[in-house]
C-alpha cells in the first residue's frame, strides 16, 4: 500500500489530526522516502537515530535497511500507533520523549548494551519538526560525539543558510557553526505537496557529515566571537566588538589585531570566513 494511503488509514482509524504544536507534517510521497533512506547510504551497521518518527512513514523505509533504529518521539498518541504499524518488527527501540530534553550519547549506550552490540557508525535520519531545526541541529552537532552524520529535512532557506558563501545575505553564525563543525550538503528540493498538512515553505534534505577540520584553542570563546560579530551585522566587525563585554578591547587594540590577521578595518562580519574568525581569535589569544 502507498504511504499516502496508509496515513489517511492510520488517521481515521485513530480519529486523530496533524498537530501543529509539535510541528506534524507527514511524508506522504514514496519516491522522497526513497531518496532520503538513498542519499543517507544506510547499511545493516548503523544505527539510526529518527527523530520524530510520527506515523512511522519514514520509518518503515528506515526499517528496512538499518540494523537498528532508536526512534525518539514526544506525542504519546504516536506510541501506540507505531508499536501496532511495527508489530512483528524488532529492530527499533521507541522512546517517548523530548529530544531536547536527552542525553544522546546515553541513549545510544543503553541500545547498545541491550543489543549487546556496538555499532560502527550512528547516522540520524530525519524530517524535523520546523520549529526546533536550530536547537536538534546543535545539539546533534555539539553534544553528541557519537552521532557522525545527520540526513534531516529543513525548510529550504534554513538549508541555504547553512551552505552560504561569504558576502551573501544567507551568510550568518548558521553557516559560520556548520563550517566549524561539519562538511555540509544539499541533496535535494522537497516541495510541501510531499506532505500532509501542506507546509507553508519548501523543504530540502541536507546532509551534514561531522568533520574536525580546524583547529582552535578556545572553541567557547570562537563561537562567542561569531555571535557577537553579528550581533549588528550591518555595522563594520570592529564597532560591534568594541561594545561586546567579552573581549573587553578598545577600538585601537581592536584596529591592531585585525591588522595583524591581514583584514580589513572595515570588515563586515559577513565578509569573513571561518578561517579569518579563528585567526581573530587566535591573534587575542583569549
Ligand atoms: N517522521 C514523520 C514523517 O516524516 O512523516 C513525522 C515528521 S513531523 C515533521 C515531526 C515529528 O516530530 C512529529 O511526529 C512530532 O510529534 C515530533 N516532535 C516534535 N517535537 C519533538 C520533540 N521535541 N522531540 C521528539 N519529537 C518531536
Amino acid at each position: 500500500m502507498k504511504t499516502l494511503e496508509i496515513t489517511k488509514k492510520i488517521l481515521k482509524q485513530y480519529n486523530i489530526r496533524a498537530d501543529k504544536r509539535y510541528g506534524q507534517n507527514f511524508l506522504i510521497d514514496d519516491n522522497i522516502l526513497e531518496n532520503i533512506v538513498d542519499v543517507s547510504n544506510i547499511t545493516d551497521d548503523d544505527l539510526i537515530i529518527e527523530i520524530g518518527p510520527g506515523l512511522g512513514n519514514l520509518t518503515s523505509y528506515l526499517l528496512n535497511r538499518a540494523g537498528h533504529a532508536l526512534l525518539i518521539e514526544i506525542d504519546n498518541k504516536m506510541i501506540e500507533i507505531l508499536n501496532n504499524r511495527f508489530d512483528g518488527v524488532n529492530n527499533y527501540t521507541l522512546l517517548n520523549q523530548d529530544i531536547l530534553k536527552v542525553n544522546i550519547d546515553e541513549l545510544i549506550n543503553n541500545v547498545e548494551e541491550k543489543l549487546n552490540k556496538k555499532f560502527k557508525t550512528v547516522k540520524v535520519v530525519a524530517n524535523l519538526p520546523y520549529y526546533i531545526t536550530t536547537p536538534i541541529l546543535f545539539k546533534l552537532l555539539q553534544e553528541s560525539a557519537r552521532v557522525s552524520e545527520i540526513i534531516i529535512m529543513v525548510q529550504k532557506e534554513v538549508a541555504e543558510r547553512m551552505v552560504a558563501r561569504p558576502k551573501t545575505k544567507d551568510y550568518g553564525i548558521l553557516t559560520l557553526m556548520v563550517e566549524y563543525l561539519a562538511v555540509a550538503s544539499i541533496e535535494f528540493i522537497v516541495p510541501n505537496n510531499s506532505f500532509i498538512p501542506a507546509p507553508d515553505v519548501t523543504s530540502a534534505i541536507i546532509k551534514l557529515i561531522k568533520s574536525k577540520r580546524y583547529n582552535v584553542t578556545n572553541e567557547e570563546t570562537l563561537f562567542k566571537l561569531i555571535h557577537a560579530s553579528f550581533a549588528q551585522r550591518r555595522k563594520k566587525m570592529i564597532n560591534s566588538l568594541e561594545s561586546t563585554s567579552f573581549l573587553d578591547m578598545s577600538k585601537h587594540d581592536l584596529e591592531t589585531i585585525f591588522q595583524k590577521c591581514d583584514l580589513s578595518l572595515n570588515s563586515r562580519a559577513e565578509e569573513l570566513t571561518i578561517n579569518d574568525y579563528i585567526k581573530i581569535i587566535e591573534t587575542i589569544k583569549l
